[in-house]
């Protein structure tokens, strides 16, 4: 169902995104060795990648980053990846119907718990019977939080060494993944590096009407002309949110007005924790600049006028800096024209009326 809250499993579930789905079954097929899919909190990501997946033959271990960052207490401890990958590679041998001793034998290099001996085993493997192995890591920068592993250095390395292995990753926080990866950076061991991007776009407001459209069609419930502009109009093309708009409509039965408050209502709970999580090293001046850009201050001298006004001087270099994390953890852009704004409707809101009501 469009209408679901969790991420789509299927394609059938999946609105559009053909041709998302052809460049990644064009890359795989051509053997490229590492996809990346950018694209800010909510646009799909996730679904786009346990579609692709799911409706396919790979071979293919996914890992969810973010989670075993959380469930880690905020770190990926050194063991943890090549656990799973190594969990996720037997499942499938056992799948196959691989015999437990040719298992041993397939995995005899990697008894070291090195995650590069694990690679090349399933690297000659794949060689021999002709195949490839996708390695999909859904929210890949927080890999960064690693301090044993230099993960960077492992998929470049990877990428270079190993013929029969993709990888593929994804991220929300676009600029904090490219940082990781740093390929714009000539030293850095990406560089060069054969990479597919794949950027997941806001809908635009034909497609969101068409979106919203298919759902309630779907759901066997009438939505009026005037709904569909106001709702598009409010929370835009973000498909996450148009979902749980959708779903409080159908499943919780709520009324338009409700439910698009309720978007906003619980979507800023989501989006604030998200947020807070990015900018707990200098929350005040953060908030600042968000509240800031939110209230439609939109030119870098404007903002640093404000964030002064509000929390005392600040060099040009600093302020700069924070600017520049929040564009790289994709809670703020810039537009051609220089022009700053908060990504997320239902955040810019949310900052918009904390102002308002004179909270910081
Ligand atoms: P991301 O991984 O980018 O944060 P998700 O894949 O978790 O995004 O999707 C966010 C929400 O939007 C989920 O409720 C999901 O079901 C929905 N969604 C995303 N893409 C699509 C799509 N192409 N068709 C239908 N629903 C989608
Ligand atoms: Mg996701």
């Amino acid at each position: 169902m469009l209408f679901d809250i969790g991420p789509k499993e299927r394609r059938s579930d999946l609105f559009d995104r053909k041709k998302e789905l052809s460049e990644m079954s064009e890359a795989v097929a051509r053997g490229e060795r590492l996809i990346v899919v950018y694209g800010i909190r909510r646009i799909g990501k996730t679904s786009l990648l346990r579609s692709f997946l799911a409706d396919n033959e790979f071979l293919s271990v996914f890992l969810d980053i973010r989670k075993i960052y959380y469930m880690h207490r905020k770190a990926i401890p050194a063991g943890v990846v090549y656990e799973r990958l190594l969990a996720g590679f037997t499942e499938l041998l056992n799948n196959l119907g691989v015999s437990p001793e040719d298992q041993i034998q397939i995995l005899s290099a990697s008894q070291s718990f090195d995650i590069t001996d694990l690679l090349s085993s399933i690297d000659k493997w794949c060689s021999k019977r002709g195949a490839r192995f996708l390695f999909v890591l859904d929210e890949a920068q927080y890999l960064r939080s690693s301090r044993k592993v230099v993960y960077d250095g492992v998929i470049a390395w990877s990428i270079d060494n190993l013929k029969n292995i993709t990888f593929i990753l994804s991220g929300s926080e676009v600029g904090v993944l490219k940082d990781m990866l740093n390929y714009e950076d000539i030293k850095a061991p990406l560089y060069g590096r054969l990479k597919n991007e794949i950027v997941l776009r806001r809908l635009n407001p034909e497609e969101s009407k068409g979106f919203l459209e298919r759902g309630f069609k779907e759901a066997g419930q009438p939505i009026k002309g005037e709904e569909i502009r106001d709702v598009i109009e409010k929370i835009g093309g973000m498909i996450g949110w148009l979902v749980y708009y959708g779903y409080y409509r159908t499943v919780k039965r709520m009324g338009h007005e409700t439910a698009v408050s309720e978007v906003f209502k619980e979507g800023s709970k989501i989006s604030m924790s998200e947020v807070e999580e990015a900018v707990k090293g200098s929350k005040k001046r953060y908030t600042a600049i968000l509240i800031a850009v939110a209230k439609g201050i939109a030119t870098w001298g404007d903002i640093k006028a404000y964030v002064v006004i509000k929390t005392g001087d600040i060099t040009d270099g600093v302020f700069d800096k924070l600017l520049s994390s929040l564009i790289k953890f994709s809670i703020v852009e810039k537009n051609e024209r220089g022009q700053y704004g908060i990504v997320d409707p239902v955040l810019r809101n949310y900052l918009a009326e904390r102002n308002e009501k004179g909270k910081l």
